[in-house]
């Protein structure tokens, strides 16, 4: 059976990401002339053939040269076969202004809910906005302040006035589905499409394990109280750098008390209705996030039965 984790967007990689290749100093300067590129404009891909099928983010090294690409500060992704692949910004053009040679820069959220690739390059994408935003955010050390460089293809930069070295950083996030009987919570923040509710979500805080999060977060949003939590699956997350961690909880109360200042609107969905939402037949217009997002895999999963505790 297909891992449940897979069944997100940004799951998939084509990419071995080969590790022991990253402090190969000579491997990497070889690799950096003859190896393929996906090239950012901001936080931008770049595509060529937009509407068509192939539409291409992956440049040879002879186009990333051309367009002025910033190849010192080339993170070095993975293995295509025998093929490295890298990401390195280009200089930005801004939200106005489009690329040069009819390219075309495309929000990472659009490229996943369009399909605009296929689900095996859309992990490499994820990694390489994660991995470029972190670096253009981190240019100065936390420890005492001094410009850090880049070293370990990408993966550490470090501070020569301090010593200290900096790792690229994943934030963890739980997203739930509380559970009672037949029914779930579902809820929509006023940023959502109108329409669309989803399942609760939250940073998990230091010092804190995975169900004690959903337990709290739960609790804080909804006023629901959850005592069994059970894992479902997870999903790299790149606004920035997030990991989503989907769980089940099991609901022992079904008073509602909303946190207003993060809910607009929240109430209990049965199985029937959740099925209705998904096939986008609910007879109130309600309808669950994209096929690509880990929320609509809760959903599916608990209207199939798999909900396990
Ligand atoms: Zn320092």
């Amino acid at each position: 059976m297909q891992e449940r984790s897979k069944r997100s967007g940004f799951s998939h990689s084509l990419l071995d990401r080969a590790a022991e290749r990253r402090c190969d100093a000579a491997w990497l300067a070889a690799a950096l002339d003859n190896g393929r590129y996906l090239l950012f404009d901001g936080d931008r891909p770049l595509f060529r053939s937009v509407g068509n099928p192939t539409a291409d983010p992956v440049f040879p090294a002879t186009d990333a040269r051309r367009l002025d690409a910033d190849t010192a500060r080339a993170v070095f992704l993975g293995m295509e076969n025998d093929t490295p692949v890298f990401a390195a910004p280009i200089p930005s053009t801004g939200e106005d202004e489009e690329p040069p040679d009819n390219l075309k820069a495309i929000d990472v959220r659009s490229i996943a809910i369009q399909g605009l690739v296929g689900p095996e390059l859309l992990g490499p994408i994820a990694q390489a906005k994660s991995m470029l935003d972190w670096h253009a955010r981190h240019g100065f050390c936390a420890n005492c302040g001094a410009p850090t460089e880049m070293s370990d293809a990408g993966y550490r930069r470090h501070c020569a006035a301090c010593g200290a070295s900096h790792f690229p950083r994943t934030d963890p996030v739980v997203i739930m589905l509380a559970i009672n009987g037949e029914d779930c919570l579902l809820a929509r923040a006023p940023r959502f499409q109108p329409g669309m509710f989803s399942a609760l979500a939250g940073f998990v805080e230091p010092g804190e394990t995975i169900e004690e999060a959903v337990r709290r977060e739960v609790r804080e949003e909804s006023g629901v109280v959850v005592d069994r939590v059970a894992y479902h699956s997870s999903q790299p997350w790149p606004f920035p750098s997030s990991l989503m961690i989907a769980c089940y909880g099991r609901a022992t109360t079904q008073e509602l008390t909303l946190d207003r200042s993060e809910i607009e609107d929240g109430r209990w969905f049965s199985r029937t209705e959740v099925a209705e939402m998904l096939n986008h037949r609910h007879p109130d217009g309600v309808f669950p996030p994209p096929q690509m997002a880990i929320a609509h895999q809760l959903l599916t999963s608990f209207v199939a039965g798999e909900t396990i505790f």
